[in-house]
This record gives C-alpha cells, structure tokens and sequence, in this order.
C-alpha cells in the first residue's frame, strides 16, 4: 500500500463536502452587503436577477438550502388538501422530511420512477384526480433532473410540459443538479428549465458554495414565495456574504463540472475493470451495487487509505466526483477500490 498518512482526506460521499476555494472566500471577503429581508443587499439580488436570467424565469429567491426552496415552492404552489405528484425516490418526497405535509397540509402522490429517473406520464395523468370532494386537488407535477445523477432526456421534459399545460398543473423542478445535467447535454440550464413555471438550484452541491439554493419562477410567483420563506424560518440579513460565493460559482465552476463528470467515467471504469458492479454514470454520481461485497470490510479497507465513502448506509454505495477531488484524489481512490478487489 503507498503511503497515504500525509494525503489529505478524498471524500466521495457527496458533493456537498466542497470547501470554498481561496478566490471564492475572496470574493465574500469583499462583498458588498445589506438587508435582504429589506431587499437591500445588492449581492443577493444580484445573485437572484443572475441566476434568473440564466434559468430564462422573471425573478429569483435566495434560501439556505435545497429543502428550504423546494418547500417554499410547494408552499406556493399549493394550499392545504392540495397534493404534488412525484417520484417515489424524489427528493421532495422521501428526503425532505415530509415537510410539505407537515407544514403545508399538502398530500403527496408519489408514482414509482421509470429507469431514466422520470415519472411515467400516463400514470401521472392517470394519477390527476376528479374535481370532486373526496379527492384532494391535484396542483402540482415536480420533477428532479439530475435525478440520482441521471439527466432527463430534453424531449421528455417537452412532453411533462404539454402534459401540465393540457391538465392544468404546474410543473416545479427540483433542479438541485440541474447544471451538472446542462453541462452532461452540451446544452443551457435555459433549454432544460424553460419547461417549467419553477425551479430550485443548488449552489452548495456541485458548484463549491458553502451554502445557498435559489428558487425561481414568475415575479408574482416570487414575491408569495417571499411570504412562505418567512413563514418557513426568515430570511437571510447580510447574507450578500454567500451570495457572492454564489455568484463566483456560477462563473467559475459550471463549466468545470464536466471535470467532474469525466472523472466520474474513469472511476466507475477503472471500477467495473476491476470486477464491481455498476452502471457507467451520465454526470458525477455513480452507484456501485453492494451484491457480494463485504461492506464493512470495504468501509475499513477505504479508511486505510483515507478515503470517504458511504459504504453502509444505502442499498448501494453512491460515490460523487467534485470540485475537492482531482485527478491524484481519484487515482488513490481507484488504487483503494483495486487493491480491495484483489487483497482482501
Ligand atoms: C441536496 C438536494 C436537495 C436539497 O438541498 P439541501 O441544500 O441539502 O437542503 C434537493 N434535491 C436534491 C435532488 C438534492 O440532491
């Protein structure tokens, strides 16, 4: 085994492990800031109009989280006995704590996911209930993309869209991902999220911010969610501080995303050269089936060489490419995954 006791850490886990860069806290150093829950902090809404005119939508809304964004959105969207339709393994169903439910009295009609990670959509119109009392009023269609690091085929978000135009529902985007998808597509972010009324962007998974989701859709739109925001916790004072890591990551780290990807083909190549099982990745998630595998052993094994993985919490092990992971982090990644498969 080479020596790894000097080498910093290769955390695999997740994309939102990143740490600021030195020119990203440069520029929060340096950002000029005010009262957001006065509308006054000139970064935050630069970040908003920013992102906005990316997205091809009116207006924006910072948040913390992903969560926090996707929950004001349904919020928005729908009133108590309303539901969503959604994907059984979507994040604003199964990940964010039931909270449309829990504060939003909002139901959730969730519908198994196909392979490509989208909803059936004849099952969703199937799903649309009656105008009648004993259902609850369908609103909603939310969709995720990336979806498990999956990219919706452009054509079938054309097909969500004529579907929610025909049946009245608006369509929200979870697009935690959705940079990771437009740069996998060789396409805008605007030619993915102009299918949809709305849409929330991480900027703390891929992108390197420490912190931050926007949420975007319609001016009027926006200014309820701003409502709901407040509802759900308050909004940020000075927090032009994390905008402006938001608006360095947009200029600085989206292109680099295909970076990741391709690191991301090279592990789970090098991987199935090695005799793991797994399906070759479309951006920077891949999962390595756990069939045969001595997780513990592996988690222990990765440990030696100080690599980050969750090995025991899945039904798979999900391995995630980012900014803090270059090309020597994942060569001594494929060596742990290697040397596992043929020592241990
Ligand atoms: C991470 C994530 C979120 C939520 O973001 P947080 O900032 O962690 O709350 C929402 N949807 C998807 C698909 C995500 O991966």
């Amino acid at each position: 085994m080479s020596d790894t006791n000097t080498s910093a850490c290769v955390d695999l886990r997740s994309d939102t492990v990143t740490k600021p860069t030195p020119a990203m806290r440069q520029a929060m150093l340096t950002a000029d800031v005010g009262d957001d829950v006065w509308g006054e902090d000139p970064t935050v809404r630069l970040l908003e109009q920013t992102l906005a005119t990316r997205a091809g939508m009116a207006a924006g809304l910072f948040m913390p989280s992903g969560t926090q964004s996707n929950l004001v959105a349904l919020l928005t969207h729908c009133g108590r006995g309303d539901e969503y339709i959604v994907g059984q393994q979507a994040h604003t169903y199964k990940y964010e704590g039931g909270g449309a439910a829990a504060l939003g009295g909002i139901q959730p009609q969730p519908l198994p996911m196909t392979e490509f990670g989208g909803l059936d959509l004849a099952e969703v119109e199937a799903a649309i209930k009656p105008d009648d009392c004993h259902f609850a009023r369908s609103r909603l269609l939310c969709l995720e993309n990336t979806v498990h690091g999956k990219v919706l085929p452009l054509d079938y978000l054309a097909q969500a869209r004529n579907l929610a135009t025909a049946t009245g529902l608006q369509l929200h985007l979870d697009g935690a991902r959705v940079f990771n998808a437009a740069v996998a597509s060789g396409c805008q972010v605007q030619d993915i999220t102009r299918h949809f009324d709305t849409v929330s962007i991480c900027l703390s998974k891929g992108l390197g911010a420490p912190v931050g989701s926007v949420l975007l859709g319609p001016a009027e739109f926006i200014e309820q969610a701003r409502r709901w925001r407040k509802v759900c916790g308050g909004g940020m004072r000075q927090s032009g501080l994390l905008a402006a890591a938001g608006l360095h990551a947009l200029e600085h780290h989206v292109e680099r995303l295909a970076d990741d990807h391709r690191r991301a083909k090279t592990l789970a190549q090098r991987l199935a050269d090695a005799g793991y099982t797994l399906e070759q990745p479309q951006t920077n998630i891949l999962f390595v089936s756990v069939a045969g595998l001595n997780r513990e052993r592996l988690a222990l094994w990765l440990e030696k060489y100080h690599i980050k993985a969750d090995c025991l919490g899945r039904d798979s092990i999900r391995l995630v490419t980012h900014l803090d992971i270059d090309d020597a982090g994942l060569a001594r990644a494929i060596e742990a995954f290697e040397t596992f498969m043929s020592e241990a």
